[in-house]
């Protein structure tokens, strides 16, 4: 058993690295914070090892925020203790996992780690939905086994500020995306400007190009075919967006039927390059639903952004471009 005073020291560490990266250095992502609470719960515990589990809904997966000595583990939502600790909704302790038909041994083969105890909290929101699991494994102190009561009163703490921290970088992933076509929106792209594409624009030896692009005459396909078809169209237009964007850059839904694409370290000539080819790559893919084959073009206009400028400043630039294209006749590409 650890001295109570070395264990207070151990916790007040954690907390003082939290505090820190947190309100004094900034921290650009959660990712270090869950590794901070993973380790607190570790340290409470008296564990070897511990992890925080997110629950993706949508894809039927859970997966790692964070575990000791592993990257990012991904799992279907049914297997595991993990997945049945939030499908029942219960606290899963086992000091016997081999023997416990839910434990998948499969992370264990593939490390050569030997799991001998298990407890598993599931973590809510808010609103009393769970959103994702507290692991510790094997227990260091006593006889190596987990007490279900006095182990989950040591780790509610950790396990609560780690579900309001998955909480809220939900919300952000949410607020940055846009609902219909998947893409980031707006906000998302703002957000993405300060921390990856500023440092390109702060940098004299590096280029930031952008291209804005927007669906010719897309009221009357809303005219013609309604407003779900329409839909359909932005989602068909996105996915083509999304498949080319740069690796290092990405695609964003500005609003209605207009995207912007960021694209580091490509000239002007390469940004109108990349433009032209998705350009002819969408008027030779129509959208195909249900009940019609929707032939469409789009209008692009292509700019090297200038630092001295705003990003508004800029977005306007390739904005006058686009209204060139549309002027002089549409489906083309003006830089
Ligand atoms: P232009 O070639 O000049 O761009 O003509 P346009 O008809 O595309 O331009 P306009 O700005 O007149 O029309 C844009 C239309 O996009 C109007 C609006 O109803 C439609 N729109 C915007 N957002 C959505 C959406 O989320 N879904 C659907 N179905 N339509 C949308
Ligand atoms: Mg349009
Ligand atoms: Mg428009």
């Amino acid at each position: 058993m650890t001295n109570p005073e070395t264990m207070l020291s151990d916790i007040f560490t954690v907390s003082e690295k939290l505090y820190h990266d947190m309100s004094i250095s900034g921290m650009t992502d959660h990712k270090k914070l869950f590794s901070y609470l993973t380790d607190l719960g570790r340290i409470l515990t008296q564990s070897d090892r511990a992890s925080f589990w997110k629950w993706d809904k949508a894809s039927h997966t859970l997966w790692t925020l964070t575990a000791t000595g592993e990257d990012t583990i991904t799992i279907p939502d049914t297997t595991g203790l993990v997945g049945q600790a939030l499908t029942t909704g219960s606290v899963i302790v086992t000091n016997d996992p081999y023997n416990n038909p839910y434990f998948n041994s499969a992370v264990d083969k593939k490390t050569g780690y030997v799991t001998k105890s298990i407890l598993v909290m599931p973590v809510a929101n808010i609103n009393g939905e769970y959103i994702g699991a507290y692991q510790v494994i094997n227990k260091l102190a006593g006889d190596g086994t987990y007490d279900e009561k006095e182990d989950c009163r040591k780790l509610s703490l950790a396990a609560t500020i780690c579900g309001l921290a998955l909480e809220s970088d939900v919300f952000l992933e949410e607020s940055h995306t846009d609902k219909l076509t998947h893409l980031k929106n707006r906000m998302g792209f703002f957000h993405d400007f300060e921390r990856i594409y500023r440092p390109i624009i702060e940098d004299p030896d590096r280029t930031l190009s952008l291209f804005i692009c927007d669906i010719d005459k897309f009221k009357s396909v809303n005219d013609t075919y309604g407003h779900n078809v329409g839909d359909e169209v932005l989602v068909h237009v996105s996915s083509i967006l999304h498949d080319n964007r740069p690796e290092d850059g990405d695609v964003y839904r500005w609003g209605g039927e207009e995207f912007i694409m960021i694209m580091p370290d490509a000239d002007l000539a390469a940004a109108a390059q990349k433009a032209e080819s998705i350009r002819a790559f969408i008027e030779g893919n129509d959208c195909v639903t249900a009940e019609h084959i929707i032939h469409h073009t789009m209008s692009f206009g292509v700019t090297v952004f200038d630092p001295k400028t705003s990003i508004e400043g800029n977005v306007s630039v390739a904005d006058e471009k686009l209204y060139k294209a549309k002027e002089t006749g549409r489906n083309r590409v003006i830089s």
